[in-house]
């Protein structure tokens, strides 16, 4: 925190993770101008030591940068040709911060360097507490010399930023990050049950397989079930940490995107098929690892 030399920042989507960010932006000493729709989150911002603004058409005039943590790209895109372009001076960097489809984030970032701007797209790893913490990973689509102009405002918000690559490859290192997740999240469950309906002990299974080739993030790091292995959300009923609603949300990105690219993806369509039923049956509030309650 604190690398960035003071700009006026516009800030679009100030829900869970934007409210948090939006406030760090301030404590590093840049001038935030806030837009959201709902006047709950503008109230907050306010607290936070944002000026907050009635359109994004206003709150983004005369500013050097306009960072967005909007639900969706069919928002996203919206919000930048309707409300962004035209209104924001000309030159100024865009960090859309969102987790969106690939498509649409080449498609945007596209439009904004023709409208004469800079683009990156820049989707985060960690959830609210990282977002309030600061302490956010961001992974960079752009230019090198957008991703220069972003990285001193990035950090204000995060730990770690990593250029990705061109427009679009923050959100493809995100979802083929996050497919990953669930399929090893997936398969961490199914032999935790295995091991013990076999009779083995869950931590003697854990002890083994977290430092043997079954080593992984899910079983090391986020272990699956209640008192076994590391603190997880499983020793919490599953709330807090990464909602299912959100893997599912990811999931789905990941599969257009395999459609898309024509990638063959077995597992991780299984994976997502078993979220999008674990999510259909009101299991969306909860943290994602507690699909073991399935098996
Ligand atoms: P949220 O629903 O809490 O916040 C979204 C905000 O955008 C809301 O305040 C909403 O009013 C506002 N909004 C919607 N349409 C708007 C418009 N047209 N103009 C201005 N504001 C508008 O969602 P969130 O949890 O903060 O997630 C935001 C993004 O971050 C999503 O893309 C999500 O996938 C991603 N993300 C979330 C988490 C998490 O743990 N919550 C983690 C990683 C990534």
């Amino acid at each position: 925190m604190g690398k960035a030399v003071d700009m006026k920042i516009a800030f679009i989507g100030l829900g869970n993770m934007g409210g948090g960010m939006a406030a760090n932006l301030v404590k590093a000493g840049h001038d935030v101008n806030a837009f959201d729709l709902s006047s709950d989150a503008l109230d907050l911002a306010k607290d936070n030591g944002c000026s907050t603004f009635m359109a994004a058409s206003e709150a983004v005039q005369g500013v050097d940068a306009v960072v967005s943590m909007l639900p969706n790209g069919a928002i996203v895109k919206s919000v930048y040709t309707s409300d962004v372009f035209g209104s924001a001076p000309e030159g100024t960097v865009f960090l859309d911060c969102s987790t969106i489809d690939v498509a649409t984030a080449k498609e945007v970032a596209s439009a904004a360097t023709g409208a004469g701007y800079d683009m990156v797209d820049a989707p985060v790893s960690g959830g609210i507490a990282a977002a309030n913490g600061g302490t956010l990973t961001f992974m960079v689509g752009g230019t090198e010399s957008a991703f220069k102009r972003a990285e001193p405002i990035l950090q204000a918000m995060g730990k770690a930023v990593i250029h990705a690559g061109d427009a679009g490859a923050g959100q493809t290192a995100k979802i083929c990050n996050n497919m990953l997740l669930a399929v090893h999240m997936i398969g961490t469950c199914e032999a935790m049950k295995m091991a013990e309906k076999l009779g083995l002990d869950p931590q003697t299974f854990y002890e083994i397989s977290s430092q043997s080739s079954g080593y992984n993030w899910s079983l090391n790091a986020y272990t699956p079930m209640p008192g076994v292995g590391v603190e997880s959300p499983a020793d919490n009923e599953y709330q807090g940490g990464f909602a299912t609603a959100l893997m599912l949300k990811d999931l789905r990105l990941a599969m257009e995107a395999a459609d898309n690219s024509d990638s063959a993806v077995p597992l991780s369509s299984r994976a997502a098929s078993l979220y999008e039923d674990y999510d259909a049956a009101g299991n969306g509030g909860l943290d994602f690892s507690s699909i073991i309650k399935t098996y």
